[in-house]
């Protein structure tokens, strides 16, 4: 490394949706300083979606347990830092903990929120008591000097690369050319988030029914794949165009996949911010989260919410115990979304 080079450094919030939707700060950093790298430190789960960011010079993993404060830990770390050189520092995650490494770094000039009284940790601090933002702006607007107006934001950009494509591909079993479409089944949040698998399940059926040779895949975390499993149980005849990849995929690989997908139909989640950054036509399933908050940005997007009296509740799990959010939303109107767009890419 360079030691004359001053870099920039951003640390990472801990929710792979977030990391997504932090993409544009990163363009707006590049348009500023297009010559100065930008390191990225961030939790091992989230790492592979700055991978895929093409501004980020290099990705560092965290080795702090989530959660734990660590403080001998995180000094020793903040004392490697100090050696590459860093000029200014981008503090996402709200935390005290997040702060305090980019202070013990000795990094001059540290941005981020006000978050949990970070005064003096963070010296250029910015204040949310605006009216609540989208997540692309909240995190765009620390780019700019804190008092300055506040600018519509581009849009996240992933991207992956032609040989990680094949690969997947190969993964999913795919033949070449053959019609691909991604269901993300599961929500890290929890179960309030889930369509329910049945409706998955009926989707995919009059997804067979009109494309007899497609190719459906489900993507998540290892603590999706009975989610998808039971998608397989509920797909009855259309199950042998099915193939469970929650938890058989790294998430490098399944931004691959996600990259080649002809549509990706998924519950408000990271696959869901992942697929819309690579621009892929997405239909995005809302029950107790708000769809305005954080919307899906692709060309070609679809957002499905029944927007109910009682949302968005934001619960992991229905306080009202019915969960109608998810379950009154019926696979023909998530089919009359999709549909179009595959007829689109016909
Ligand atoms: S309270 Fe309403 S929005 Fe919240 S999970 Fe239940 S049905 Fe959905």
């Amino acid at each position: 490394m360079n030691d004359a080079v001053v870099r920039t450094l951003v640390i990472s919030p801990n929710w792979i949706g977030d990391a997504v939707m932090a993409q544009p700060l990163l363009q707006r950093l590049k348009l500023r300083a297009p010559g100065r790298p930008i390191d990225v430190l961030a939790p091992p789960s989230v790492a592979p979606v700055w991978r895929a960011m093409a501004e980020v010079d290099q990705v560092l993993e965290t080795p702090f347990r989530h959660g734990a404060l660590q403080l001998k830990q995180r000094w020793q770390y903040a004392r490697l830092l100090r050696q590459r050189g860093y000029g200014d520092a981008y503090v996402l995650p709200n935390t005290l903990k997040y702060a305090l490494i980019p202070w013990l770094a000795g990094i001059a000039r540290r941005v981020g929120y006000k978050g949990e009284a970070r005064h003096g940790l963070i010296n250029v601090m910015h204040r949310d008591d605006t009216p609540p933002r989208p997540m692309v702006a909240f995190y765009a607007a620390l780019a700019a000097d804190p008092r300055a107006p506040l600018q519509a934001a581009p849009r996240p950009r992933l991207q992956a690369s032609a040989g990680a494509m094949l690969a997947a591909a190969d993964q999913a079993a795919l033949a070449p050319g053959q019609v691909l479409v991604v269901f993300a089944p599961g929500a890290e949040f929890g179960g309030a988030k889930r369509w329910p698998a049945a409706h998955f399940g009926a989707l995919a059926q009059a997804l067979v029914a009109a494309h007899p040779a497609i190719r459906i895949a489900m993507l998540g975390s290892p603590k999706d794949q009975a989610a998808g499993a039971e998608v397989l149980d509920a797909a009855g005849a259309a199950r042998a165009s099915l193939i469970n990849l929650a938890g058989a995929t790294s998430l490098d690989e399944a931004i691959a996949l996600l990259a080649r997908a002809d549509a990706v139909v998924a519950n408000d989640s990271g696959l869901l911010h992942i697929a819309s950054a690579l621009n892929r036509p997405v239909v995005a399933l809302y029950g107790p989260t708000d769809p305005d908050h954080a919307p899906p940005l692709a060309d070609v997007a679809a957002t499905v919410s029944l927007r109910l009296a009682c949302a968005p509740c934001r619960q992991r799990e229905c306080p009202l115990g019915h969960h109608d959010c998810m379950q009154q939303m019926t696979s023909e109107r998530v089919w009359s979304a999709l549909r179009p767009m595959l007829l689109r890419q016909a």
